[in-house]
């Protein structure tokens, strides 16, 4: 399996295997940069061979340990990318543990992983992702101060789920700015795919701004939290991308922009907190350009729960004003990100990891010209 050669392997400081037989520990840290300060991102613990159940079982671990590398890999390059363009004081890194966690989640796992995360040195800060919980990272924090995002103590910051909704609230506003010319959300009609944390979140603030809200979701308890605040049309999970609306927010799973679903979105603009909405980056987001849907960049428009982690890192306290100016700083960073891909003809997520990249290589120079003195 090349590592090294692979496209996502590119430019990653330290990869790090795990293992602890006594708990039955698989996991892999992935550093991308450090460039802006101690990499930051979540631990994803996820079952990587039941996609290869179907396989004979020496070739279903084979592949299931090749998809939780590129996994890794393209996620901390992912948080490099999300923490650069946010304007932090973090680098980009991730996480996974190989394993179902219901079965393998106990305490003495998460604490051995802990032990792993520490030898880093605070090069990596875990924190919850797919498949951790928030008890999983106080297990974790048993063994290391190198965990984020936790409930109470001095610098803990709580549910990030807020934050990312303000986040994407501010990036519609700068949408539908860019697109529609609307300096208000007051009569625009959003699509909310997914109202869980974020979503009801987000719900909450468009209602307030005069959007008119169209949602759906697979839970009905969730469906009816948004309906007990006020009006919504309800939808059916199938339906949600081809309604008539202005925004289409994604707020549920990845991967829903793709061959199927783009030939029917009548919306203009697509903004909504959901990681990975491209199934295929650089192909999904070039077609979208085509027809005329401006598309925020999922890791740039859903930045504010990391940014709300920030002072948690650097064991700061936390000052609510500063934290809400830089979530909404959000809006201003897709406004530029969206007049460079119409100066550029290219898609914004194209736009969007240059800008990256840039951020990420110049503070490159500076630490390496402050080493060099
Ligand atoms: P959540 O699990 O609380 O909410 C997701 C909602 O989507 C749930 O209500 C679920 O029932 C619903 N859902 C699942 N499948 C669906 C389907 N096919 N159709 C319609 N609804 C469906 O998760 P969340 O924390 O609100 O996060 C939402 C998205 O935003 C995720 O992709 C997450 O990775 C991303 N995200 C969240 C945060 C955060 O701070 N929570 C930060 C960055 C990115």
């Amino acid at each position: 399996m090349p590592v090294f050669d692979s496209r996502s392997f590119k430019d990653h400081e330290q990869v790090v295997f795990c293992s602890d037989a006594a708990t039955g520990l698989k996991a892999i840290i992935a550093v991308h940069s450090t460039a802006l300060g101690p990499s930051a991102g979540g631990c994803r613990f996820w079952d990587y061979a039941r996609s290869h159940r179907h396989s004979p079982a020496d070739i279903a671990e084979t592949r299931s340990e090749q998809d939780a590398v590129y996994d890794v890999l393209r996620l901390s390059r992912g948080m490099s990318f999300k923490n650069a363009m946010a304007g932090l004081r973090l680098g980009g890194g991730k996480s996974v543990i190989i394993g179902n966690p219901k079965q393998l989640g106990t305490p003495a796992l998460m604490q051995a992983f802990g032990r792993y995360i520490n030898r880093l040195g605070g090069s990596y800060y875990a924190a919850e992702d797919v498949g951790t919980t928030p008890a999983m990272m106080m297990d974790i924090q048993a063994s290391t101060d190198y965990v984020s995002g936790l409930d109470g103590g001095e610098f803990g910051t709580g549910d990030p789920s807020p934050h990312t909704a303000l986040g994407v609230f501010e990036g519609i506003k700068a949408a539908v700015q860019h697109r529609i010319g609307k300096d208000s959300l007051n009569g625009i009609k959003v699509a909310i795919q997914g109202v869980g944390h974020v979503g009801q979140y987000l719900a909450d603030h468009l209602r307030t701004a005069g959007a008119e809200l169209i949602i759906t979701d697979i839970v009905d308890d969730h469906i009816q939290a948004v309906l007990d605040g006020g009006a919504a049309t309800v939808v059916s999970p199938e339906s949600i991308h081809s309604v008539d609306c202005d925004v289409f927010a994604p707020c549920a799973l990845g991967g829903g922009l793709n061959d199927t679903t783009l030939p029917e979105i009548k919306a203009s603009i697509i903004a909504g907190a959901a990681n990975n909405q491209l199934e295929t980056e650089g192909v999904h987001d070039e077609q979208l350009r085509q027809r005329g849907i401006l598309y925020a960049p999922d890791y740039v428009i859903n930045a504010g729960g990391i940014i709300s982690v920030e002072t948690e890192v650097y064991r700061e306290p936390l000052d609510h004003a500063a934290r809400r100016a830089k979530v909404c700083r959000i809006g201003e960073t897709l406004t530029k990100v969206f007049k460079a891909s119409d100066a550029e003809s290219l898609p914004t997520g194209t736009i969007a990891n240059a800008m990256a990249e840039d951020i990420i290589s110049k503070a490159n120079a500076a630490k390496m010209a402050a080493a060099a003195e």
